[in-house]
């Protein structure tokens, strides 16, 4: 045998080795009523004297620790031939097993769920909800392997809702390509009810529901056609194959996803029309999220660091531009009227104006410190030294979305940010943006330097709403109530008229 050729073949070898290698999930739910789901991992095409397996502490999209290590229980290791293997806790959220070189495992462990809630697992007589970051360990330093996933559910029970790919002729079973895919897409079981789907650009769009309640579906799903042609518009392009919004039924909250949503939903506010909008603009805001920070990202986050949060100064662009662009896309859906999207933003200002975090904080530190501030801002301090980039954040984008159209007379907007966002980092260089690549996007879109709005980001200094209001023929009383200007000029009625969508 030649070198090369024994080389070729220890290549080959190897690879075939890595090929081998596999995990497969059964996920089953015998006892919903006990609230645990009973987990079955099976590995294939390991090597080495010790496996190290993990949970993550966090699930993207929720930028707090939950650690959900601590909800593992019952676990257990065999080989390949049934015989019990000895495994240690190693570090908070790591198992070690001594696998002596066996090539096959199964781990098998319960995971305990307390509440419904998004970001968490969760099972009752009612349903079955896999958050999968909550529920999957994966091992060390293997993110990028396939994953396949059998649901067993209850006797009772026949519907899955997931984003996840299915296997033809195997009920029940989804594959993930990797870790990534897997953490980012959950499950919903029980029985379920699927709302008509509708297809935008011939790509489907489902609405799976947990105990949805009783509305007006149809019209419903049209206002959600309306969402997602709006929402799509803004990036003229629409990355997946499929789309499912997942409704697991009452509470506060929801997470997004490459290809789905998870929401807290109860239809029967549906009939309120404040409550139809605060639900039509919270579901845009999570759709629009597939664009703005699972594809359009932060460097920082992905490939993300699972054993201890990702942190960004950059949330403001993640969380403050999508609820800047829910309002908009409400409004360009002809859902929302000029006054909506007038008080929309009057009640962030108030909220970040009114509070006495204004002088302390900083939007890129607010950003930062959410994984000890929390998503709102920090409670319990005697002076509320916090702010919350979902009130300063939609505010400071509006007010770059109309210093751009000022500076371009109209030609761009933060449209053509998104867009340049998407095309360039997502599409070209498959990776997030840092903060000057951002800010080099923005200013070349304006075609000028816009300081004073990036000291808003990172500095306190004080808004100057007059200026920058201005630019779209609006303005501000000291309520913070946004009106039109009297005699706008031209370019000041351009401004405002295709911001508004007319
Ligand atoms: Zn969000």
């Amino acid at each position: 045998m030649t070198k090369i050729k024994y080389l070729t073949t220890l290549c080959l070898l190897l690879t075939l080795a890595a090929a081998a290698q596999s995990v497969t999930f059964t996920v089953s739910m015998e006892n919903p009523a006990a609230h645990y789901f009973r987990v079955v991992m099976q590995c294939r095409g390991l090597t080495g004297k010790t496996q190290d397996l993990k949970m993550p502490v966090w699930t993207p999209g929720y930028y707090q620790r939950l650690d959900f290590a601590h909800h593992v229980d019952s676990f257990s290791v065999t080989d390949g031939k049934a015989r019990p293997l000895a495994w240690e806790k190693n570090g908070d959220n790591t198992w070690r097993v001594h696998s002596n070189g066996a090539a096959a495992l199964t781990i098998s462990y319960i995971i305990k769920t307390k509440r419904p809630f998004v970001a968490t697992p969760y099972l009752d007589e009612t349903r079955g909800y896999i958050s999968p970051a909550g529920v999957f360990l994966h091992p060390a330093d293997k993110l990028q392997q396939p994953v396949q996933v059998v649901v067993k559910p209850f006797a009772a029970w026949k519907n899955v809702a997931t984003g996840l790919d299915t296997v033809a002729g195997k009920p029940y079973t989804y594959t993930a390509p990797n870790y990534d895919v897997l953490y980012d897409s959950p499950l919903l079981i029980g029985n379920l009810e699927e709302l008509p789907a509708f297809t935008v650009s011939g790509i489907p769009h489902r609405f799976i529901a947990y105990n949805p309640g009783d509305f007006d579906k149809a019209k419903f799903m049209n206002d959600l056609k309306k969402i997602v042609e709006a929402g799509s518009a803004i990036i003229g392009h629409i990355p997946y194959r499929q789309y499912v919004f997942i409704a697991i039924g009452p509470g506060a909250g929801g997470i997004e996803h490459a290809n789905s949503t998870t929401i807290s939903f109860n239809g029967s506010g549906l009939s309120s029309p404040k409550e139809r909008l605060r639900l039509l603009n919270f579901i845009a805001h999570e759709y629009f999220h597939h664009y703005n920070v699972k594809r359009i990202r932060p460097i920082e986050l992905g490939p993300f660091d699972y054993d201890h949060g990702s942190k960004t100064k950059m949330l403001w662009v993640s969380e403050g531009l999508t609820v800047y662009y829910e309002y908009l896309i409400l409004r360009r859906a002809g859902i929302s009227t000029e006054e909506d999207l007038f008080s929309n933003i009057r009640s962030n200002t108030m909220a970040f104006e009114t509070k006495t975090g204004k002088l302390y904080q900083t939007l890129a530190e607010a950003s930062y410190e959410t994984w000890r501030d929390g998503p709102f801002g920090r409670t319990g301090d005697s002076v509320v030294k916090t702010i919350s980039y979902y009130d300063k954040g939609p505010v400071v984008g509006m007010l770059f979305d109309f210093a751009i159209r000022h500076a371009t007379k109209n030609q761009r907007s933060l449209d053509d940010v998104m867009r340049q966002l998407y095309r360039e980092f997502y599409q070209q260089k498959q990776r997030g943006f840092t903060e000057q690549e951002l800010r080099t996007v923005i200013e070349n879109t304006a075609g000028t330097k816009l300081d004073e709005l990036f000291d808003y980001i990172y500095t306190t200094k004080e808004i100057n709403y007059q200026k920058y209001l201005g630019y779209a023929g609006l303005t501000m009383d000291a309520d913070f109530k946004i009106t039109r200007m009297q005699n706008p000029d031209a370019l000041q009625a351009s401004i405002l008229e295709s911001w508004l969508g007319e």
